[in-house]
């Protein structure tokens, strides 16, 4: 296993198109569920996503939850769109939270940003961040930070590139698939981020994914699924308030699923729905 997300908080402010219907609540996994998620998945990972749907920084303790991370000694990746850095008012704190020594890795969703509006301008928004890696590196922080451009070939990427070329002084992207904007610091580009919705049309019946072999998720209820594709636990095996991750992947559903991907073969029909996984054809 490589990887376990955890969503602490489906809720985002945002309404990007691309985003699968769903509720957004302000309650965010309490601590108690979260310790023991983080308990478990120490146990078969060093590493841990703490988002599935929603932005952890809308958490207001996100802090608390980096601590028990530390004490498990999870290293830990956020993915935000990373407007609330931009309100005064959380700024300054959010800012300390995010130097927090449990992080590895910060994706900031540019193309979260760019798929809203907003009240806040590219200008301000990249400003912010770019104040931010300032702010980063002048702490010392070992943290990736990457500017995620995950929309294939939006019209609004050509002034994010430019901008943030200037602002960090960079070159251009020459053969790579990605453009350093300093060290630890890049642009990563992607298609479209495809979200796999029971009920759309089959794409495929055969295939692999290296969803609950390589990765799982807990879900911000406590149930477990194969991959952090699967925002709704269409695919659950269970919770972790009844029982261990050990025993969630030895129940009927995930050992079919497993051995069907094994064998080429979807058997779940969101899977067979998930356009995701075609990136793990490459
Ligand atoms: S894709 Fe992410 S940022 Fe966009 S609306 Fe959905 S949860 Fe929010
Ligand atoms: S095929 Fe898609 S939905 Fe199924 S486990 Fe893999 S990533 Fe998740």
């Amino acid at each position: 296993m490589r990887r376990i997300y955890i969503e602490i908080t489906d809720l985002c402010g945002l309404n990007c198109h691309f985003c699968p219907p769903h509720k957004q609540s302000a309650e965010p996994m309490t601590l108690a569920l979260f310790e023991s998620a983080a308990a478990q998945a120490a146990r078969f990972v060093r590493e841990v996503a703490l988002y599935v749907l929603g932005d952890p920084l809308m958490v207001e303790n996100l802090t608390e939850y980096l601590d028990i991370c530390d004490r498990r000694s999870l290293r830990v990746a956020l993915t935000t769109v990373g407007l609330e850095l931009v309100k005064g008012d959380r700024h300054a704190l959010l800012e300390r939270t995010l130097l927090h020594s449990a992080i590895k890795q910060i994706n900031f969703s540019v193309s979260g940003f760019l798929a809203n509006k907003t009240a806040v301008s590219l200008e301000e928004y990249l400003r912010t961040l770019f104040g931010f890696v300032q702010s980063a590196r002048l702490a010392r922080s070992a943290a990736f930070i990457n500017f995620r451009l995950w929309n294939g070939e939006n019209a609004g990427n050509a002034a994010v590139i430019e901008r943030l070329r200037e602002l960090f002084g960079a070159g251009d992207r020459g053969e790579n698939p990605y453009i350093q904007l300093a060290p630890k610091t890049r642009i990563v580009f992607d298609r479209q981020f495809e979200w796999a919705v029971l009920g759309n049309p089959a794409l495929a019946a055969n295939g692999r994914c290296l969803g609950a072999k390589e990765q799982l998720a807990i879900l911000k209820d406590g149930r477990v699924t194969a991959c952090c594709i699967d925002h709704a636990g269409a695919l659950s095996f269970g919770s972790i308030t009844t029982h261990t991750i050990e025993e969630l992947l030895h129940t009927d559903r995930a050992k079919r699923l497993i051995a069907g991907f094994r064998a080429h073969k979807l058997v779940e029909p969101l899977c067979q729905t998930c356009g995701f996984r075609t990136r793990f054809d490459r």
